[in-house]
C-alpha cells in the first residue's frame, strides 16, 4: 500500500486518533465490537507504513493462536507483505519461543518438553507418593492448583512466606518436589514458560537490553484477561520504556477464576509513563436490538469502570427466545433454524452455537450429526474425544472384549491403582513376543510368577474389577452399566477430587454420557431404535460412540456450524449466533451464583455471548432437563429478566412467532390453539386439529385442547370424558380421529 492514509480509511475519528496516535503508551478502552482489534491492526500497519517501524520491531500479543494467526493475515492484506517472522503470538508462545532460542541461558536441557495440566497432575500423584505423603490431606488438584498460582504471582518456593504455617509449608515442600523433578527431566508446564522467560530476561541484563533494544512497539489485545505474571513480564520487556499499546474492556473480563486481573487496566494507566487513553463507542457489528440488549443486561454489574456504546445500524431482528420442553427438543430446534438460515443465505460457518459448560456440547454434536450438518468444535474437543469419555469407553470395551490391548493399557492404571509403567512394560513385552493378548499375558505373567508380591496384586484386582464389573452388567440397563462402570471405577471420583472447573466439567461430562445411553436405549438420540438391553445395547452404542468420534469431523476448510464454549467465543463474531441453556444453574453456573463477584463474572460471560452475533441472536433454554444424571426443572435463567422485553419475541415451533416476552414463562397455548397439528408424512400419524374428537385405546374418548412440537414428537393435550386432560406424545398415543 502506498498511500499512508489508506491505513486510515474506513475508521472513525476516535479509531482514527487511536492508529495514528504518535508513539507512545497507548490505552484504548472500549465496549464489544467497537473495532478495538481493527484498532490494533491497524496501528501496527500505520506505525510500519508512517512511522517506519520495521515488522521485526512489533510484538503483538493476542488471547489465542488462532486470533494471532488471523492478525498476521489482515496484516499481510493491509502491507502487502509476508510476515511470517514476526512476533505475533499469545503470551505463551513468546515465553515458548524465547525459551527455545535462549535455552542455555534459561538453563534448560535444549529438547525441553512442555507439559500439559493432565502430565502435571501425574507428576504430582507419583510424587506424593514417592514422597509417603498422604494424598488424602494434599489432594493432587490443590497441590496442582498451589503450584500454578504461586507461578502466576511470580512466586519460586523459597519466596513463598509460609508463616510458620506446617500445611503451607508441606505444599511449598511439595512444590520444590516437583520442580526438582521437572527440572531434572527437562519440563516446562504452562506457568513455567511464563515464570521461566521472565527469569530469563530479568537475571540476563544483556539479553534483556537487546530485546528491549529490538522491539520498537508492543501490542496487546484483550489486555482487561492478562494475570499478574502476564503484567509483570509486559512491564519488564517493555522496561515502561518501549511504546506500548493495549486494548481491552472492562466488561469482557471473564478469566478471573483463572487469576486474571482486570485491575491490570488502571495499574497500567497509572504504572506507564504518559498513557494516552482513547475510548471508542461506536458499536459497527451487531444490530440495534442486539447492542441494546448487552447494554442493558452489563448495566446489571455494579463494578464497571462505565462506557457507553451506540450503533448508527439499522434495529434488525428481535432476539428470539426459545423454551424446548426439553434438551432434546432445545438441540433439534437450534439445528432445524440453523438449516433453514443457511439454506437461505447464510453459510455455515456464520452460525455459532455456544453454551456455558462443555457437557451441553453432546447432545447437539448429535442432533448435527443425524441432521448431516458439519461442525467444528472450536477450542475444544469432540465429547466422544475428551480424554474422561475414552476412558469410560475403554473400561465398556474391555467388558465386551478383554483381549482389546488398546483399551487395557488405557485404562489399567486409570486412575491409579499402583501399576507402574514397569509393569504395563512387561506386559506389553510378553505379549509382543508370544504375539499374546495383554489380558492373557496379565495372567500368565502373575501364575508363573513373572509378576510377584504388590505387582501382581495390582494387575490382579484390575482384572477382578473388569470380571466384576462384567458380571453386574448382566441385567442393568445400558444407562446404569453405564452408570456403575464410572462409579465403580473410581473415576468419578477421581475427577471429582480435581480442583476448578476443569474437573467439574469432567464429571458432567461423566454424567451427560449416562444421559447419552439412556436415550439410545430409548432410540431417541441415535438412528438405533431397536438397539436392545444391556450387552447388547452396550456394543451398539460403543460402534455409535466410534462412529460419532472419528467419522464426523468436518474437514479444515469445509464450510461447517461453529460450536463453542462462551469463553472460547471471546473476540469473533458471526452473524447468527445460538447462546444455549440460558438457565438458572447452568448460566449463571451454580458455582457462581452466591458469590456476588463470581455472578458479575458471569453476566460479563454473557455479555461476551451475546456481544459475538452480528445480525441474529437467539437464546434457548429448556424446561426440563437431564443434569447431573436426573431430570431437572430448571428457571429460566435471571439473564433474561435482565433483557428489555421490548426486545424480545418468544418463539415455540419452527416459524412460529408468538408474542413479545412479558412475563418469563407461560400462556403460550393461545397461539397455538389457532394451529392445526400437522401429521408426518412417513410415520402415518393422523392429521388432528385442535378442538377435534378422539378416540384413544385406554382413555377413551376425548377431545383436542392443545397442541405443541410436531411431527412425531407432537404432544397433544386430551380432555378425556373420564380421565381428565392429559398430555400425550402423537407418535405414541394411537389417537383415532373421530
Ligand atoms: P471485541 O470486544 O468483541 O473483541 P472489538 O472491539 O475488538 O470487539 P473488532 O472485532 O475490531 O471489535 O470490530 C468489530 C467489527 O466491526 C469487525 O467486523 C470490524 O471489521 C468492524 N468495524 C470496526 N470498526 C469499523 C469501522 N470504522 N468501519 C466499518 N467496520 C468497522
Ligand atoms: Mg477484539
Amino acid at each position: 500500500m502506498d498511500d499512508v492514509t489508506a491505513i486510515l480509511d474506513q475508521l472513525n475519528s476516535a479509531q482514527r486518533e487511536a492508529v495514528s496516535a504518535p508513539q507512545g503508551n497507548l490505552l484504548v478502552l472500549a465496549g464489544a465490537g467497537s473495532g478495538k482489534t481493527r484498532v490494533l491492526v491497524h496501528r501496527i500497519a500505520w506505525l510500519m507504513q508512517a512511522e517506519g517501524l520495521s515488522p521485526y520491531a512489533l510484538l503483538a500479543v493476542t488471547f489465542t493462536n488462532k486470533a494471532a494467526k488471523e492478525m498476521r493475515t489482515r496484516l499481510e492484506t493491509l502491507l502487502g507483505l509476508s510476515l511470517r517472522h514476526v512476533w505475533v503470538g499469545t503470551f505463551h508462545s513468546i515465553a515458548h519461543r524465547l525459551l527455545r532460542t535462549h535455552w542455555q541461558d534459561a538453563r534448560l536441557p535444549q529438547h525441553f518438553q512442555i507439559i500439559d495440566s493432565d502430565d502435571q497432575l501425574r507428576l504430582i500423584k507419583r510424587l506424593l507418593k514417592d514422597y509417603s505423603i498422604d494424598a488424602e490431606r494434599f489432594p493432587p488438584r490443590q497441590v496442582q492448583g498451589f503450584i500454578s498460582g504461586c507461578k502466576e504471582e511470580g512466586l519460586r518456593p523459597a519466596q513463598v512466606d509460609t508463616a510458620g504455617d506446617a500445611y503451607l509449608g508441606q505444599l511449598v515442600e511439595l512444590y520444590h518436589f516437583y520442580q526438582l523433578t521437572c527440572e531434572r527431566g527437562g519440563l516446562v508446564d504452562f506457568g513455567e514458560l511464563l515464570l521461566r522467560s521472565l527469569e530469563l530476561l530479568r537475571d540476563n541484563p544483556a539479553l534483556l537490553a537487546h530485546y528491549r533494544e529490538r522491539f520498537g512497539h508492543v501490542m496487546v489485545d484483550e489486555f482487561q484477561d492478562t494475570n499478574t505474571l502476564q503484567y509483570a513480564w509486559l512491564k519488564l520487556i517493555t522496561g515502561q520504556q518501549t511504546p506500548t499499546t493495549v486494548v481491552g474492556d472492562d466488561d469482557q473480563s471473564i478469566y478471573g477464576w483463572r487469576g486474571a486481573k482486570v485491575e491490570n487496566i488502571s495499574r497500567f494507566e497509572n504504572e506507564f509513563p504518559q498513557v494516552k487513553t482513547v475510548r471508542l463507542e461506536q458499536n459497527y457489528r451487531s444490530t440495534s436490538a442486539i447492542l441494546d440488549a448487552a447494554n442493558a443486561l452489563i448495566s446489571h454489574n455494579a463494578e464497571r469502570m462505565g462506557k457507553k456504546l451506540w450503533t448508527d445500524g439499522a434495529k434488525g431482528e428481535p432476539i428470539s427466545v426459545y423454551a424446548g420442553f426439553n434438551d432434546l427438543e432445545e438441540a433439534r430446534f437450534i439445528v432445524d433454524t440453523l438449516k433453514e438460515r443457511t439454506a437461505t443465505g447464510l453459510n455455515r460457518r456464520d452460525v455459532a452455537i455456544l453454551y456455558r459448560s462443555n457437557a451441553q456440547s453432546r447432545l447437539l454434536e448429535e442432533t448435527l450429526i443425524r441432521q448431516h450438518v458439519p461442525y467444528r468444535i472450536y477450542g475444544g474437543r469432540r465429547f466422544y474425544e475428551r480424554l474422561e469419555i475414552k476412558n469410560v469407553l475403554a473400561y465398556l470395551r474391555l467388558l465386551l472384549n478383554r483381549d482389546d490391548d488398546a483399551s487395557l493399557e488405557r485404562v489399567i492404571n486409570v486412575p491409579t491403582r499402583g501399576i507402574g509403567t514397569r509393569t504395563v512394560e512387561i506386559l506389553r513385552f510378553r505379549a509382543r513376543d508370544q504375539s499374546i493378548p495383554l489380558w492373557q499375558a496379565l495372567h500368565d505373567s502373575v501364575a508363573d510368577g513373572t509378576l510377584k508380591g504388590r505387582a501382581a496384586n495390582a494387575v490382579l484386582a484390575f482384572a477382578n474389577l473388569i470380571e466384576q464389573l462384567d458380571n453386574d452388567a448382566a441385567g442393568l440397563a445400558l444407562h446404569e452399566i453405564i452408570e456403575h462402570v464410572t462409579a465403580h471405577t473410581g473415576l468419578i471420583e477421581h475427577h471429582q477430587s480435581e480442583r476448578g472447573e476443569k474437573g467439574q466439567g469432567r464429571v458432567e461430562n461423566l454424567e451427560e454420557l449416562v444421559n447419552a445411553a439412556r436415550n439410545f436405549t430409548q432410540g431417541d438420540v441415535f438412528d438405533a431404535p431397536e438397539a436392545g438391553e444391556g450387552l447388547v445395547a452396550l456394543e451398539a452404542f460403543l460402534s455409535e460412540a466410534a462412529l460419532n468420534a472419528g467419522d464426523h469431523e468436518a474437514e479444515e476448510f469445509e464450510d461447517s456450524v461453529q460450536l463453542m464454549t462462551l469463553h472460547s467465543a471471546k473476540g469473533l463474531e458471526f452473524p447468527l449466533v445460538f447462546i444455549t441453556g440460558v438457565e438458572e444453574g447452568l448460566f449463571p453456573h451454580k458455582m457462581s451464583i452466591e458469590e456476588p463477584g463470581r455472578l458479575e463474572e458471569e453476566r460479563r460471560l454473557c455479555y461476551v455471548g451475546v456481544t459475538r452475533a452480528m445480525q441474529k441472536l437467539y437464546l434457548t433454554h429448556a424446561e426440563t432437563r437431564r443434569l447431573h444424571g436426573k431430570e431437572v426443572f430448571p428457571r429460566p435463567s435471571r439473564f433474561l429478566r435482565e433483557l428489555p422485553s421490548e426486545l424480545l419475541e418468544e418463539v415455540r415451533m419452527r416459524g412460529q412467532i408468538s408474542r413479545p416476552v412479558t412475563a418469563a414463562r407461560g400462556g403460550l397455548g393461545q397461539n397455538l390453539r389457532q394451529q392445526s397439528v400437522e401429521g408426518d408424512d412417513d410415520l402415518d400419524l393422523p392429521s388432528l386439529h385442535i378442538g377435534q374428537a378422539v378416540e384413544h385405546p385406554v382413555f377413551g374418548e376425548g377431545v383436542i385442547l392443545n397442541a405443541e412440537g410436531e411431527g412425531a414428537r407432537a404432544r397433544v393435550q386430551v380432555s378425556f370424558e373420564h380421565e381428565g386432560a392429559k398430555w400425550l406424545v402423537l407418535g405414541f398415543a394411537k389417537l383415532i380421529p373421530l
